[in-house]
């Protein structure tokens, strides 16, 4: 019996992605590391927090390095944070998962046009993971990171219009720019607003303006439809999130643990980045199956104040 071609194919493809997404894990990293601390992200190559020593090649292959070095510098035997091979391990897994909602899933032959939008969705996963432990690290997200995401989410939706699925289909310059502007301005306009709205009615920051910016970079990306439903969505992962903050907070309570500011915080940034990634990967079933009768019935009702009739 013979192996089919194409299954083979896309084993091929899954594994060299994978590889692919490990890789840019391992650059994420880097820039998790540095970029809060505006350190450059290209100089000097990665050395060990602990004795300085530069990191061999071979010892910084994504995830393999440091299973080999048995999770500690070959120097001075310091441990490595587990985390650095499981942010390779989770770019691997979504390259692979971008890989096939884009690709495998594709309707029809495979073009060149899926492949490109594979990489288009591939930049806002990298953009959104190093977004996402910033945040979850430091209580908010660099223009460093979220600026050149939006900037390349605009510019490569123009210079491909057909890059984006449905209903984002693009066969011009400016129409491609177009859509990714509304995304922009009603991504980053929407938590603009709530920000400012729930400020003052709870007389505190509610969310950050990197929120601002992430979310305007997810709508350049995925559109203004995209951006309304991650707005909507990312709170309930919180949520959890946020239970599992109380639960904490009632545990130090009752251990006279002293609660600091950060118990209280929340990042919203990893919930809407999450809610981007899961969108992005079902959006031809969620758009067909859902969300477009959803927002024509929404463009009927505009439709009917407006005219009023
Ligand atoms: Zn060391």
């Amino acid at each position: 019996m013979n192996a089919d071609p194409i299954l083979l194919f896309h084993v091929l493809g899954a594994v060299w992605f994978f590889m692919l997404g490990a890789a840019v894990g391992s650059f994420a990293n880097v820039c998790v590391y540095r970029i809060p601390w505006q350190k450059s992200i290209l100089w000097p190559s990665s050395h060990c927090p602990g004795c300085l020593e530069a990191i061999r090649p071979r010892d910084n292959i994504p995830i393999l390095g440091w299973v080999f070095l048995g999770g500690r510098c070959r120097n001075c035997h310091l441990p490595i944070a587990i985390r650095y091979p499981l942010v390779e391990f989770l770019m691997g897994a979504l390259y692979v998962a971008v890989y096939v909602a884009d690709v495998v899933l594709a309707p029809g032959v495979l073009d060149s046009m899926a492949f490109g939008r594979m990489f288009y969705h591939d930049l806002l996963v990298s953009f959104l993971v190093i977004a996402t432990f910033i945040d979850y690290d430091y209580y908010l997200i660099p223009d460093a990171v979220t600026v050149p995401g939006m900037i390349l989410g605009l510019l490569f939706g123009a210079l491909v219009p057909e890059l984006r699925p449905d209903p984002l289909l693009a066969h011009t310059f400016w129409g491609g720019l177009g859509i990714g502007l509304l995304g922009w301005v009603v991504g980053g306009g929407l938590v603009w607003f709530v920000r400012i709205v729930a400020g003052l009615a709870m007389g505190r920051e509610a969310m950050g303006f990197g929120d601002v910016t992430l979310m305007a970079m997810i709508g350049s990306f995925l559109g203004w439809q995209a951006a309304v439903l991650t707005f909507f969505i990312a709170p309930f992962f919180g949520l959890l999130h946020a239970l599992l903050k109380v639960v904490r907070m009632l545990f130090k309570r009752l251990a006279r643990i002293p609660i600091v500011g950060a118990d209280r915080e929340i990042p919203f940034g990893p919930y809407l980045s999450l809610a981007a990634v899961l969108l992005l990967l079902a959006w031809p079933q969620i758009w067909s199956g859902w969300a477009r009768p959803r927002f024509d019935m929404m463009a009927d009702v505009i439709g009917w104040i407006v005219s009023g009739q």
